[in-house]
């Protein structure tokens, strides 16, 4: 009697997830795979700047899955997780499907996290997925639609105020490439790019905590991304030691040297912290083998320490071997190494560690300019370095985009094969 197959299924189709899928694919796994993720399209979130401001398609950076998937062997399957059951092998969906598997990979990414802030979820824009990206771009535009048509100078001044809280690595992006894109498209509706503010609202007096903060480099990366947002097409404002305590959807209330001051703002854009999936703090893991934070520590082979047919990559989890970033260049590598696992099991070889190595710190500081900390020892910026973070994130592009990936990649590899060989 023949036993049935059950297919490997990889839940989430983010970078981990779908490298992890589109790379069996590419090297005949022998078993059925099916991806399974809650939106119809993957978010190239280092490139969702680009996306918001015209400068790449939907086609580019925020494609369909089975466009993607098209030709391979992966079948997709739109729908939301709502629980994995371990020790039965079992996943249930929103539509009350339920999936048996033999491997499982769990590639769930994190999520937004508010700190519990009373109105932050309700009155702010997350910026963390195609979608998002969409409904902040029409939101701006009819801000600064409505500016143009009213003669109250309060309110006008409300509609081109734009708060963003949190100045890590999007924070910073996000209020840089607004900082040259709204002046443009207000000066285009006949208004006054002037008279738009965009204010970064930080916790603390540093930005870009944790990223590229390395001696080696001669100027640090915060300082260049201060020296950007203050040289953009209107110059950033700072509130930097101000702690929000409260979000309405017209203004942010924050404390700053103990005083409670707000300020009015029509969009406020949220940035400020992730956190662990839920589904994944809700697994039948033992304590020892999640973080405090609730995200899963895995063997350096990606398996969960206490279900070996389990895999487990990128923001979701945290590798025991190493302490890397939740970062897309990291999690696509663990895809990889994921996939390299799975085949291994499939053909009954041994398992190896994930190697996953860091390019550097690669920020966009504005359109068509960023700087990329390369292997913590230079720092390019200006055009040059937009041109390297551009042309490594678009080599990293899945299919069908090959026109990218070819005009690029020579590029990428010229860089990097030049400062890797000198570091
Ligand atoms: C705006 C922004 C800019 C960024 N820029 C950079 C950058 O420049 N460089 C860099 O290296 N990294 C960047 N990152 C970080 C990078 O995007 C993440 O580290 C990376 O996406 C993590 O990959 P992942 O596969 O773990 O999770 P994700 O890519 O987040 O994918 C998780 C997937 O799981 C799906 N999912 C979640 N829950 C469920 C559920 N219950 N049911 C079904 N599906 C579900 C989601 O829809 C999603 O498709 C950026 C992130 C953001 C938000």
């Amino acid at each position: 009697m023949s036993q049935t197959v059950n297919p490997t299924i990889i839940l989430g189709g983010g970078f981990t997830g779908l490298f992890t899928a589109l790379h069996l694919s590419h090297h005949k796994y022998p078993k059925p795979i099916t991806l399974i993720d809650r939106c119809d399209r993957f978010s190239f979130n280092p490139m969702m700047y680009e996306y918001l401001s015209g400068e790449m398609s939907d086609e580019q950076v925020y494609p369909r899955y089975l466009d993607l998937l098209e030709g391979s062997k992966v079948r997709f399957v739109q729908d939301s997780v709502v629980s994995a059951d371990l020790p039965q092998k079992c996943i249930r969906l929103a539509s009350g499907l339920n999936y048996t598997y033999d491997n499982l990979v769990l590639a769930l990414g994190s999520v937004g996290s508010f700190f519990g802030i009373e109105g932050a979820k309700e009155h702010t824009f997350l910026f963390r997925t195609g979608e998002q990206a969409i409904k902040l771009g029409r939101h701006l535009r009819e801000c600064l639609q409505k500016a143009t048509q009213t003669e109250d100078e309060r309110q006008r001044r409300q509609l081109l105020t734009v708060a963003i809280v949190g100045a890590g690595a999007s924070g910073v992006e996000l209020a840089a490439t607004l900082a040259d894109l709204l002046p443009n498209w207000y000066q285009e509706l006949g208004g006054n790019p002037e008279e738009i503010k965009i204010v970064l609202i930080n916790r603390s007096y540093q930005i870009l905590k944790g990223s590229g903060n390395s001696k080696n480099v001669e100027n640090s990366i915060q300082d260049t991304a201060i020296d950007a947002l203050k040289n953009r097409n209107i110059s950033v404002d700072f509130l930097f030691g101000a702690s929000v305590t409260q979000v309405y959807s017209d203004q942010v209330e924050y404390q700053k040297e103990g005083q409670i001051a707000s300020l009015c703002a029509a969009t406020i854009a949220w940035t400020a912290g992730v956190t662990a999936n839920p589904l994944i703090k809700n697994l039948a893991v033992s304590e020892e083998y999640k973080t405090r934070r609730g995200y899963l520590l895995v063997k350096p082979t990606m398996q969960l320490p206490e279900y070996p047919e389990v895999f487990a990559g990128g923001d979701c989890a945290l590798n025991s071997k190493d302490d890397l970033p939740q970062t897309a260049q990291v999690a696509y590598q663990e895809g990889k190494a994921i996939a390299d696992n799975l085949l291994a099991l499939a053909k009954g070889k041994e398992l190896s560690e994930a190697d996953v190595s860091l390019r550097g710190t690669l920020l966009k500081l504005g359109l068509g300019e960023s700087v990329a900390n390369l292997f913590d020892r230079y720092q390019i910026k200006g055009k040059l370095g937009h041109t390297i973070r551009n042309s490594t994130y678009l080599t990293l592009l899945p299919t069908p985009v090959h026109n990218f990936k070819a005009t690029t990649s020579w590029l990428i590899d010229e860089i990097f094969e030049q400062y890797s060989n000198a570091a």
